[in-house]
């Protein structure tokens, strides 16, 4: 058996990120920047308010209170979208609504909750105000030609609104890669209708189809292929010329039937291994010119981790991602997690909670058989369970969050 980090770095070192492509911003979210993205011009591209308020001359309100406010004459009244028509001469004041430009004259502005309205005309001011009090400069967000995004960034919701707030329409990006998902096994049928004997449900393609897409990365579904090596083989080479990657659920076991690895044996520069984690330890991998083939073990819940252990890293390598992997988080142990010496790293499924404190506590999520997917379902989280004889009740314990943790009692 192989330890996961050394299988993990043979697959990741075989992959390059794709090729970057030009997307409009509105499908780039999720996607990481192949480019620096530099201010073409300043944002805000001039200094307006923070606040509904007056435009004032600063030194003008020195030393105002509410028994000695400050009367000042108001010359104008400015929303925002518009540009300034009426300069703040000595003892004068516009009202300004939040975004409206500064206009001349004026170096501070008052908030209307610090004012009071005198006349049509006049205004009393109840506080002093420092010179640029809620003025936002020309470029206080992003200064012309300053870098703002550098390669490697990977763009959120937020940065698509930079983008929008640079002109930009367009943006260079490693593009999500189309993942072939094939399940095998002659057991397999899809859809409603009876069973006949000895089948079963293929539950694994829908899932990884699934996962693929929460890994940012566009499934693309190619059904069932019988346990037949000849015709694996060229649905393999046929998915491989159209796909950025390939991943197939079943037959890399070591029974007779087991096509998957014995076609990537002969035809994959990589190969087979036993990873030394408990579910998911048979893996195969391969690749058909430049596609990556991931051959995850036919067990459901070896499947999922083996998913989400080895094909998700792999596939955020080809989008471009830097951190390929989850980084483990600390919980506390809620329950005692027995486990045998076996030489095997396990990944027990559990439900993470978080308490008011914001402490983590795991819990097992069900029965950890690896058919028993309903318990990989309940779980939004694997404990990391080193060789050994288990972490008991109460213990430190390392998760892995494949979503975000429950709140206690909820
Ligand atoms: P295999 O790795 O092909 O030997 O399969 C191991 C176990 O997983 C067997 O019990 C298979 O029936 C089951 N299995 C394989 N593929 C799927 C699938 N797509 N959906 C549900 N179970 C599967
Ligand atoms: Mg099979």
């Amino acid at each position: 058996m192989r330890p996961l980090d050394e299988v993990l770095t043979e697959v990741l070192s075989a992959l390059e990120p794709l090729a970057p492509v030009l997307l409009p911003i509105a499908d780039a979210v999720g996607t990481v920047l192949a480019e620096a993205v530099l201010a073409p011009e300043d944002v805000p591209p001039f200094a307006n308010t923070a606040m509904d308020g007056y435009a004032v001359r600063a030194a003008d309100t020195s030393g105002a209170d509410a028994d000695s406010p400050r009367r000042l004459e108001v010359v104008g009244d400015l929303p925002a979208g518009h540009p300034p028509r009426d300069a703040v001469g000595p003892g004068q004041a516009v009202r300004i609504m939040t975004g409206a430009p500064i206009p001349d004259g004026a170096d501070a502005i008052v908030p209307v909750e610090r004012t009071e309205r005198d006349c049509a005309s006049a205004v009393l001011v109840l506080a002093p105000a420092a010179v640029g009090d809620h003025i936002r400069p020309a470029g206080g967000d992003a200064s012309q030609g300053s870098t703002v995004f550098v390669p490697g960034e990977v763009l959120g919701p937020a940065a698509i609104g930079v983008l929008a707030s640079l002109a930009r329409t367009s943006v260079l990006v490693h593009p999500r890669p189309r993942v072939a998902v094939i399940s095998t096994g002659d057991e397999l049928v899809e859809g409603g209708g009876p069973l006949a004997p000895g089948q079963i449900r293929d539950s694994n393609r829908p899932m990884i189809c699934e996962l693929v897409r929460a890994a940012g990365a566009i499934p693309v579904d190619l059904g069932i292929a019988r346990d037949d090596e000849a015709v694996l083989e060229a649905r393999l080479l046929a998915a491989a010329a159209e796909h950025d990657a390939i991943v197939t659920s079943g037959g890399v076991s070591v029974g007779d039937y087991d096509v998957v690895k014995a076609v990537l044996d002969r035809i994959g520069v990589l190969r087979w291994s036993q990873i030394a984690i408990k579910p998911a330890k048979p893996f195969a991998f391969g690749v058909i010119g430049t596609t990556p083939i991931l051959g995850l073990p036919g067990n459901p819940v070896s499947s999922n981790v083996s998913f989400e252990l080895l094909a998700r890293p792999a596939l955020r390598r080809l989008a471009g991602h830097r951190d390929e992997v989850r980084v483990p988080v600390e919980a506390v142990a809620g329950e005692a997690f027995d486990r045998r010496n076996d030489g095997k790293v396990h990944y027990d499924r559990v439900v993470v909670t978080v308490d008011a404190a914001g402490r983590l506590r795991a819990r097992r999520s069900g029965g950890q058989g690896s058919n028993v997917l309903t318990a990989m379902a309940r779980a939004n989280g694997l404990a990391v369970l080193d060789d050994g004889s288990g972490v008991p009740a109460g213990a430190a314990i390392r998760v892995l969050l494949l979503a975000d943790p429950v709140p206690e009692g909820a």
